[in-house]
């Protein structure tokens, strides 16, 4: 069976509700996918929120993941990319970030501006 798995050092010290749900949505995508797939980055690494305000950035706020791609074909790619953002809806983000290059990842995160809580979780 296909598993979700995480490279050393990744942090997970804060989880909020919508990192569980990306969470959640990732395991049971990667199982019916048949792939492994691996968290490269969740509340760790450096992520410039743009504005300097590193607290506000998701990673930080345990509301964003980084997927490798590396690993995958351009299928596996797509595929996983195609279902996170259909499974996940309209408060959630994802991208294939910095395509062709050394860096490229998928990242995956709660739609800015917009509020995932606790409440949202549960009737999930
Ligand atoms: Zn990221």
């Amino acid at each position: 069976m296909a598993v979700v798995r995480v490279k050393p050092g990744c942090s997970f010290r804060t989880i909020a509700p919508a990192g569980f749900v990306i969470l959640s949505t990732l395991k049971a995508i990667t199982r019916e996918l048949s792939f492994d797939v691996t968290i490269t980055s969740a509340c760790d690494g450096a992520h410039p929120a743009g504005d300097g305000a590193q607290s506000l950035d998701p990673h930080y706020t345990g509301e964003a993941y980084d997927l490798r791609t590396h690993d995958l074909t351009p299928l596996q790619k797509g595929q996983l990319l195609t279902t996170l953002i259909t499974r996940l809806g309209d408060r959630f983000y994802a991208f294939l970030e910095a395509p062709g290059t050394g860096n490229e990842h998928i990242h995956v995160q709660r739609r800015r501006g917009t509020l995932y809580t606790v409440l949202d979780y549960l009737a999930a």
